[in-house]
């Protein structure tokens, strides 16, 4: 199932082109008093809301996907585990255009670990993404986004899709430069997830999914999740060696190729196979400032 999340909090199925309110499936989430338990309460009962939508059914339509506000589907991930250099020829097109690589030789992914992104700067594809400093170079990374579905650490390779509970587009979106990439990658809406969660029953091979973000309707990447160098496996069990993994949490899995600037006014039309596709803004940050004031 595709499940999203629209306009006031709402949850829906998507089917074709349809939105389906079935935001009486979230009563199989318990009330909840502080703390709040860790992951995001739609994944950790993903289960019980798949079997009370199978029990009640869809319904008719409550709309028409491109008439929705569509958010992010995974509101309180409590982290974002991102690979760096994980496709060999984004790492040939860092190598030779400094303005990516800064002038630093790229290590390989296994010398250069796993980064965390801040979850603060996750929206949906239809909010926008507002360029925080105009005068750096700020680019799109188009990446399968992995949503994990229950609490885990040191899992193996072999295990490791059974704790995955669905997948997304995701955008790393980046600020070139040399600080450490996590200051980089967590400014407020640099990371976008959607349009929906697709589970994972519906992805049996996420290792073999065509991707594709044009800007401005030009093609910049286009490649296959089969390129990447840790593949999906093994970054769940690389990932889990390192942190317990938690309901929610998110897989940005690198990126392929063809990453280029964008600017206020761009529009990113991004596409991964089996999961479908979405288009999102860029904009100005309203008090865009220059970054070395
Ligand atoms: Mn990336």
């Amino acid at each position: 199932m595709k499940f999203c999340r629209y306009n006031d909090n709402k949850l829906g199925v998507v089917e074709g082109e349809n939105v389906h309110d079935v935001s009486y499936a979230l009563e199989a989430i318990p009330p909840a008093r502080w703390p709040f338990p860790r992951g995001d309460q739609f994944v950790v009962h993903l289960e019980a809301i798949v079997k009370a939508v199978k029990s009640k059914g869809l319904g008719s339509p409550a709309g028409r996907v491109a008439d929705v506000i569509l958010r992010n589907p995974v509101p309180n991930a409590p982290k974002i585990v991102a690979a760096p250099v994980n496709y060999q020829l984004h790492i040939k097109e860092s190598i030779a255009d400094t303005g990516i690589s800064m002038g630093r030789a790229p290590l390989a992914i296994g010398d250069a670990g796993l980064f965390l992104k801040s979850p603060t700067s996750l929206i949906g594809p239809d909010e926008t993404i507002n360029v925080r400093f105009p005068d750096r170079r700020t680019d799109h990374e188009l990446e399968l986004g992995v949503i994990i579905g229950k609490t885990c650490s040191d899992v193996s390779r072999n295990d490791a899709l059974d704790y995955v509970a669905g997948y997304a587009i995701a955008l790393d979106m980046t600020v070139r430069g040399k600080e450490d990439r996590s200051f980089r990658k967590s400014i407020d809406g640099y990371s976008v997830l959607g349009p929906w969660l697709v589970t994972a029953d519906e992805i049996p091979n996420p290792d073999a999914l065509d991707l594709e973000i044009k800007v401005n309707g030009q093609t910049k990447q286009k490649s296959n999740t089969k390129n990447l160098i840790y593949d999906i496996r093994k970054l769940v069990e690389w990932g889990s060696q390192w942190y317990t993994l938690y309901p929610g949490d998110i897989i940005m899995t690198g990126t392929p190729e063809g990453v280029s600037p964008v600017q206020p006014g761009d529009v990113l039309e991004c596409s991964i196979e089996r999961i479908g596709s979405m288009t999102i803004r860029v904009g100005a940050h309203r008090s865009a400032v220059a970054s070395r004031a």
